[in-house]
């Protein structure tokens, strides 16, 4: 039986915005998701047992079934039941890379990991629209997390549009460790604070939907101008996240500050991201922050756009 070692890319908006409430109780989103080259490493096998094994070498990552990666092993399971039978269950070991609880979607690309994975251990043949349709039922990045890349996502994040390759891009990542921003916590504020101006009828979502597909922000990422993309990122979440955590605000006025191509939090935080034309550029940005704010607890890494989602990095 092979095994299987994946690269799991983080991923951060270029876009956010939240146009207003839908009937399943989620968020009518609209955001341009993008990967990056800094991965996780998941390897996984199949067992001795019909159990599901997790494995991760960060203390934060839970390893019970609450893991999005064993809840993607579980589902599998369960859709594809004689499989299971035959071929037992999984062994699963993530090594983390990506910050935990980041706004940077680890966990949903652990979860990617899993299905590309079992599709080839069990040698199911499923396409990636149909791992991306499983997918969606995990969670509203995993479906961007197994095909990456620059993507239009509309609904709650699982209708997807792929857009230009924008991989010549540099970016600083930059997250407090001691800090860390609960999603649904992001998305219920927003809710209490912003509910009035969202946009209820279907007509109306769509026409918003529509505006932002050929909005200034699109046409910078179909010329692939890196100059006009960055001065037209945008994330509705920073208006609930920011003034909660003034440590982020101050990062994130630190990188506007410097000579960026723009700066954002990605996701609900509280990770806050740069582009830059040039690694060089990257280094001279993160040496100048690390100057300017000399806590310990930031950290930062230095990362390039990406245009691939769940990679074979090895099999044996
Ligand atoms: P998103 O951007 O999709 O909101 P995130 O980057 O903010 O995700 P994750 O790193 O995915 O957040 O983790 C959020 C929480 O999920 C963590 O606090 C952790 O306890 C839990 N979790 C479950 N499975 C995983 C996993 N495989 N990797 C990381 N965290 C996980």
């Amino acid at each position: 039986m092979r095994s299987y070692s994946l690269t799991a890319p983080a991923k951060i908006n270029l876009y956010l915005e939240i146009i207003g409430d839908r009937p399943d109780g989620f968020h009518e989103l609209v955001m341009v998701l993008q990967s990056v080259e800094l991965a996780d490493i998941v390897d996984i096998q199949s067992s001795d047992t019909q159990e599901i094994y997790i494995h991760c070498d960060h203390p934060e990552v839970p390893v019970n079934e609450t893991n999005l990666a064993y809840r993607a092993a579980a589902l599998m399971c369960q859709t594809f039941p004689e499989m299971h039978a035959n071929y037992g269950g999984v062994v699963i070991k993530i090594h983390k890379n990506i910050p935990v609880a980041a706004g940077l979607a680890g966990g949903s690309g652990n979860a990617a990991a899993v299905l590309v994975g079992m599709n080839l251990i069990w040698k199911l043949g499923l396409t990636q629209p149909d791992l991306q349709d499983l997918a969606a039922k995990l969670g509203s990045d995993i479906p961007f997390c197994i095909s990456g890349g620059t993507a239009i996502a509309t609904g709650r994040g699982e209708k997807l549009a792929t857009l230009a390759n924008l991989d010549d891009i540099w970016v600083v990542l930059a997250k407090y460790d001691n800090i860390s921003v609960s999603t649904p916590w992001a998305y219920k504020t927003y809710r209490q604070q912003y509910s009035e101006s969202y946009i209820c009828d279907p007509e109306g979502v769509k026409s918003r939907t529509s505006e932002v597909h050929s909005s200034p922000l699109l046409k910078a990422i179909a010329d692939e101008d890196s100059a006009e993309i960055g001065k037209l990122i945008y994330n509705d979440l920073e208006k609930v996240v920011l003034p909660e955590y003034p440590q982020v605000a101050e990062l994130k006025s630190a990188f506007a500050a410097q000579d960026t191509l723009g700066t954002m939090m990605s996701g609900s935080g509280p990770t806050v991201f740069a582009l830059c034309e040039s690694k060089d550029k990257a280094i001279a940005l993160q040496q100048q922050i690390r100057q300017q704010i000399t806590d310990p607890h930031l950290n930062f890494w230095i990362t390039k756009l990406s245009s691939g989602g769940i990679q074979i990095k090895s099999s044996t």
